[in-house]
């Protein structure tokens, strides 16, 4: 008979330790998003994909030096560029990055000295879709200014 209510009463103390715990965590400020409905503010230190930085104008600070294309060690960056007529400067036509190989290492942006590339924020990019990864950089400024 003992033994019984012994049992009932353990089961008691340990269902009221539970529910105490449900209770503090519901009282909780929320950490949870309900994604993808909802989205996060990445940390300023979040490494996404990289991505052109733009001038007043809007027009990206690259000068086409090249440098990044070739500290890359994934191969992953693809740059063109050409002199208008009169200009001493070159203007870039074309960035493209094919991110399946990008290991984010930073090199590329580590070598840039125009303030022309940093890492975006970007981390919606789920696909099953390789060519979804190969990204127009330049397209996305573009599409960033509209
Ligand atoms: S290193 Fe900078 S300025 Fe040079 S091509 Fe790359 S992004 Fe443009
Ligand atoms: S982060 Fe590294 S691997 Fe990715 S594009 Fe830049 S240099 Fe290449």
């Amino acid at each position: 008979m003992v033994t019984y209510f012994s049992e009932i009463y353990r089961g008691l103390l340990s269902l009221f330790e539970g529910m105490g715990v449900t209770f503090k965590e519901f009282i909780k400020p929320t950490v949870t998003v309900s994604y993808p409905y909802e989205t996060l503010e990445m940390c300023e230190r979040y490494r996404g994909h990289i991505e052109l930085i733009e001038n007043e104008e809007g027009e990206p600070n690259c000068v086409v030096c090249m440098m990044c294309q070739r500290a890359c060690p994934s191969d992953c960056i693809s740059i063109a560029g050409k002199k208008e007529e009169g200009s001493k400067k070159k203007v870039l036509t074309k960035y493209m990055l094919d991110f399946t190989k990008c290991s984010l290492c930073g090199t590329c942006v580590e070598s840039c000295n125009f303030n022309a590339l940093d890492f975006s924020k970007e981390y919606n990019l789920a696909s099953t879709r390789k060519e979804d990864f190969y990204f127009d950089l330049l397209k996305r400024l573009e599409d960033r200014n509209k």
